[in-house]
């Protein structure tokens, strides 16, 4: 296999938190230019196999690889290379939805004119002078995704992206993800919702106890 042609392979991966086996065994890739999702029930371990893929957490066993390197020691140049969105919140609440765009954007060194274009693109362009403690749930994950793609990654890992969201908010996700895709650019998505599934993957994997 030309690891080049797979920024994500996960091998084997086994994880035990005390006697409760989350993942027995998990194996896939994800080849360069696709959208995969990973599709299982709530508990089946989509969460676990992505903070372990991401570094976030340590196996049991087994091993994973973004961009052919070790998932426990990503280098900075890989990590600048893909867009995390966990379903963790983390932006600053206090801070409006624009501040927080363009911290990260002076941390990637990103001109501000992408931010503007993201809060264009995801609906939030007048709501972006508002502090985020004030935003709905759909437009606080809508600017998570836009921060994600802030620094152009090649790779997106979602995990469950549109859980618990508007239409709306899901709709703009939706097509961020199929824009990024037609860039030639790959996505890792966690969902339990078959007709997401459906719409925007090109190959899926199940998991299940
Ligand atoms: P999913 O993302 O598919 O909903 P998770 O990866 O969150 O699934 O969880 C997989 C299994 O591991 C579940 O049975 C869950 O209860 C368990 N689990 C997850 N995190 C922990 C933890 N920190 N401690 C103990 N059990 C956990």
């Amino acid at each position: 296999m030309d690891t080049t042609d797979y920024p994500i392979i996960i091998e084997d991966l086994n994880k035990e938190y005390g006697k409760v086996k989350a993942l027995k065994g998990i194996s896939f890739q994800v080849k360069k230019g696709e959208v995969f999702g990973f599709l299982g029930p709530n508990g089946a371990g989509k969460s676990t196999t992505l903070n372990i893929l991401t570094g976030l957490l340590q196996p049991t066993d087994g091993e994973s690889y973004i961009f052919n390197e070790k998932s426990k020691k990503l280098s900075k140049t890989t990590k600048h290379k893909m867009g995390v969105v966990f379903e963790t919140n983390n932006l600053y609440k206090r801070l409006t939805g624009r501040e927080n765009l363009n911290f990260f954007a002076d941390l990637y060194n990103v001109d501000s004119s992408k931010v503007e274009e993201l809060l264009a693109f995801f609906d939030l362009t007048k709501a972006g002078d508002r502090q985020v403690k004030n935003y709905s749930k759909g437009m606080r994950q809508r600017l998570l995704i836009a921060r994600a793609l802030l620094n152009d990654p090649q790779l997106l890992i979602l995990d469950e992206p549109t859980s618990g969201l508007d239409p709306q908010s899901v709709e703009m996700i939706h097509r961020a993800v199929e824009d990024f895709s037609s860039q030639g650019n790959t996505v890792l998505l966690s969902t339990h919702f078959m007709e997401e599934a459906d719409r925007l993957c090109d190959r899926i994997a199940f998991i299940n106890e």
